[in-house]
């Protein structure tokens, strides 16, 4: 049956792709929820003898079948999504608008198990799933086909696993790499990269991508239906530590780890984009990458000197993806005002020579922010490297929850449309020494909850409680008013 539908562009080059066994696997899921029970067998076996009643299973598929907007279920009539566990009803439209918010492009009817491509606007077919098609529901029997099935298979995702409640097994001092984990899993820009758009995912063909490695776990962390804490992908502890021990040194920093990230995105973007035929992407800047990390972090700096000799200005942009700013020298109960204040206050320059007059008349230098992005990145520089060791700094430093940057842009930013409103949603936070540390996060959930991850172990923190933590890193995202 259906043969003769034709497959299309699409689903062909996900099926090309290295998505093509999970995509398969899918698939089968969807078609074996959506398959009608033979009430007549009022009970089934299975195979540890145990039985299974009809209802029962009725009942969960039922369940698993609820449209995920209006929790209609029209048991032959919803589009189960083939990239999340999305399911939209056809009568209220939800799983057309899943595809218009999500560019989900792939839903299967559970009416008759095709694959549905919004692209096309048509029913596809194609070899592999015509397979799985006729495996699961043999169309020459009237019997059904003897399941394995045990009501496991037929959960919906918890509540909680959807909002991404869930912590990281620490595999021995890699809590520097889940607690950044966490920080890009809690950003809603970020989750729209990764987990609503699989552009990346299925173009990419190279095994040991970064990129990929961290698509796959935003896909477990938001699909997976159990709340149990999960491992990390070997590739990206791996690819970390070959990093590390190429630059030669031991400490394990959140922040070198952070950057290092946003180091990989941008080149895993630079080589597919080279890699689909599109010329020149290197001779791009980086204001017109549209890769997740210029997209997202990219902010950039202006510096101005003004010559009192020949009132010329000398202004330079430069390209930022955080704020490191220093912790020394700064009044009693300090917030992270005292230091943007001292990261921008204007310093004498003792030997510049000015490129107009060619005099040195000890000018002053300014900085201001000139462009902010979406996500405001705060290092605290409680690390100082101190002949051949690190030393900490523990002063404590209040973190607004909702920081104004009007003070801090320069004349063009504050002219246009930059941004001033930012809202803090996550903290990494380093506890101890500098060798014997252990680092946490706490986040900002959707519903506003503080949430704190010690590796595996969640626990709700109050919000008045988050402006005195002690932090070294803050991640602000921006407020729109
Ligand atoms: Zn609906
Ligand atoms: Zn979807
Ligand atoms: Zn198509
Ligand atoms: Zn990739
Ligand atoms: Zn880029
Ligand atoms: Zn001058």
């Amino acid at each position: 049956m259906f043969e003769d539908l034709g497959s299309c562009q699409h689903i062909r080059q996900v099926l090309n792709s290295k998505a093509r066994e999970n995509v398969l696997i899918t698939y089968k899921q969807a078609i074996k929820i959506a398959l009608l029970v033979n009430k007549s067998n009022n009970f089934r076996l299975l195979k540890d003898n145990s039985s299974f009643s009809a209802d029962k299973l009725i009942e969960l598929k039922l369940n698993a079948l609820k449209c995920s907007n209006c929790k209609l279920c029209n048991f032959n009539n919803n589009l189960i999504c083939l990239q999340c566990p999305n399911i939209g009803c056809q009568i209220n439209n939800h799983g057309y608008n899943h595809y218009k918010l999500n560019q989900h492009v792939f839903a299967i009817d559970s009416e008759n198990g095709l694959i549905y491509c919004f692209k096309c606007n048509t029913y596809i077919n194609d070899k592999a799933l015509n397979d799985i098609r006729n495996e699961v529901r043999p169309e020459s029997s009237l019997e059904l086909p003897e399941s394995d099935d045990t009501s496991d298979h037929y959960d919906t995702p918890e509540e909680t696993s959807i909002r991404g409640l869930k912590g990281f097994v620490n595999f021995g001092s890699t809590c520097f790499i889940s607690s950044i984990l966490q920080t890009l899993i809690h950003n809603p820009m970020l989750k729209r990269e990764f987990f609503n758009s699989d552009e990346h995912y299925f173009n990419c063909d190279v095994s040991e991508c970064i990129t990929c490695s961290i698509d796959k776990i935003f896909t477990e962390f938001f699909t997976s239906s159990n709340n149990d804490s999960f491992g990390m992908t070997n590739l990206l502890i791996n690819s970390w530590y070959k990093n590390k021990s190429l630059t030669g040194y031991e400490e394990q920093d959140a922040h070198e780890f952070w950057q290092y990230l946003l180091n990989e995105f941008h080149k895993d973007h630079m080589r597919l984009k080279s890699d689909m035929g599109e010329n020149d992407v290197f001779g791009h800047t980086y204001e017109d990458c549209d890769c997740i990390t210029h997209k997202h972090f990219a902010g950039e700096l202006e510096s101005l000197i003004m010559c009192s000799d020949c009132d010329n200005t000398t202004r330079t942009i430069d390209p930022i993806m955080d704020l490191s700013l220093e912790l020394t020298n700064l009044p009693d109960h300090s917030t992270v005002y005292d230091c943007l204040n001292l990261f921008t206050k204007e310093e004498t320059l003792e030997n510049y020579k000015c490129q107009f007059c060619n005099k040195n008349s000890k000018p002053k230098k300014s900085l201001k922010i000139n462009k902010m992005s979406s996500v405001l990145s705060i290092q605290l520089k409680r690390f100082k490297h101190n002949v051949n060791s690190f030393i900490k700094n523990d002063i404590p430093i209040r973190n607004p929850l909702y920081l104004n940057l009007s003070d801090y842009l320069s004349q063009d930013s504050n002219e246009g449309s930059t941004n001033q409103f930012y809202e803090l949603f996550a903290l990494v936070v380093h506890i101890g020494s500098v060798n014997t540390g252990h680092y946490v996060v706490l986040i900002k959930t959707e519903n506003n909850q503080w949430l704190k991850f010690d590796d595996s172990i969640i626990t709700l923190v109050p919000q008045q409680e988050i402006e005195s933590i002690n932090a070294y890193l803050l991640f602000y995202m921006v407020h729109n008013i």
